[in-house]
């Protein structure tokens, strides 16, 4: 049974050597067989420099390389499709998520035959500003309402899960991808287990706020379609008052006329956010380009 570790990189050349060792000292101690896939996302440091070091003193650390910076949920997707293990864990580069308690995850998952997947969601986000607690939050409890995919909060990336439920995900043609969506899309039986994630041991996060408020947009938009459907139901509501304000009172107030006008920019909004997503879709560009490969052979 071969457990294949998928670790997204994007500038982590400081961590990765701490990262590999603590790793698999755990990996050993439980001799369990694996395989490390590092995807280096485009980065600018020593990442792969590191990840070459690393190759030649264990033979079972695999890279791939991107020509940019795709972003993680490129990272993480074709980092899956270079997998050969049995059992496939995803987890962080920077030390925030425990190897000791993949390991954990994965020995649960071996124990119970009847779960296929395994994930691990924060339940402790004392470190996190309030803002973010509060936009996470809204995120979580909006996307759940509009959603086709339920998301427990604070679930993430971090999951250990079998290969069956790999070879469905990597089979979606999807180009935007949101993989917490994709997991619960998906289904399969899952174990949720609470973890707070560690401190970052070196470097910063790459999450800005913009970049989180795009994702979790991004995230919505890739399993709801609700919104448009509200579009469709309004808008025959809005003609018929139209209608029966123009017949009791021969025009339309400045007020209405103003309400209208601003539901109308509304929905070009939402409808410029669904072409643009049909638009990339249709451009059919891969999700990500690899410049090099280490260690496969
Ligand atoms: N990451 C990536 N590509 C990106 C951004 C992040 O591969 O464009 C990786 C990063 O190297 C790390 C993981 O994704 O291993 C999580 O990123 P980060 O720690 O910045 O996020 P946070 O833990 O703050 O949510
Ligand atoms: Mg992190």
């Amino acid at each position: 049974m071969k457990l294949s570790v998928v670790v997204p990189c994007y500038n982590e050349g400081a961590s990765l050597e701490r990262f590999h060792d603590s790793l698999t000292e755990v990996l050993q101690k439980e001799k369990i067989s694996y395989e490390i896939i590092m995807v280096d996302d485009g980065s600018t440091d020593d990442t792969i420099f590191k990840i070459t070091e690393l190759n030649k003193k264990d033979k079972n650390v695999k890279a791939i390389s991107f020509s940019r910076n795709f972003g993680k949920e490129s990272a993480m997707f074709a980092g899956l499709k270079y997998t050969s293990g049995d059992y496939i864990a995803i987890m962080d580069a920077d030390m925030q998520h425990s190897p000791s308690k993949m390991v954990e995850m994965y020995k649960k998952l071996l124990e119970d035959p009847n779960y296929d997947s395994i994930c691990a969601y924060k339940s402790n986000r004392k470190d996190e500003s309030s803002i973010k607690k509060t936009l996470t939050a809204t995120f979580y409890r909006f996307n759940n309402i509009v959603s086709d995919v339920k998301l427990l909060p604070g679930a993430s990336d971090f999951r250990v899960f079998k290969k069956i439920v790999k070879d469905a995900i990597v089979a979606l043609p999807e180009k935007t991808r949101f993989l917490k969506g994709i997991f619960s899309w998906v289904g399969f039986n899952t174990i949720y287990v609470p973890y707070t994630p560690e401190k970052r041991m070196f470097g910063k996060t790459k999450w800005s706020l913009t970049k989180l408020l795009r994702y979790s947009l991004g995230g919505i938009v890739s399993f709801s379609t609700i919104a448009l459907k509200l579009m469709g139901v309004f808008s025959i509501l809005i003609f018929i008052v139209g209608l029966l304000n123009f017949i009791l009172l021969g025009n339309l107030s400045h007020r209405t006329i103003l309400l209208f006008i601003s539901i109308l920019i509304l929905w070009i909004g939402i409808i410029a956010v669904y072409i643009s997503r049909i638009y990339s879709n249709i451009l059919g560009r891969p999700c990500y380009i690899i410049k090099s490969e280490i260690g496969f052979k």
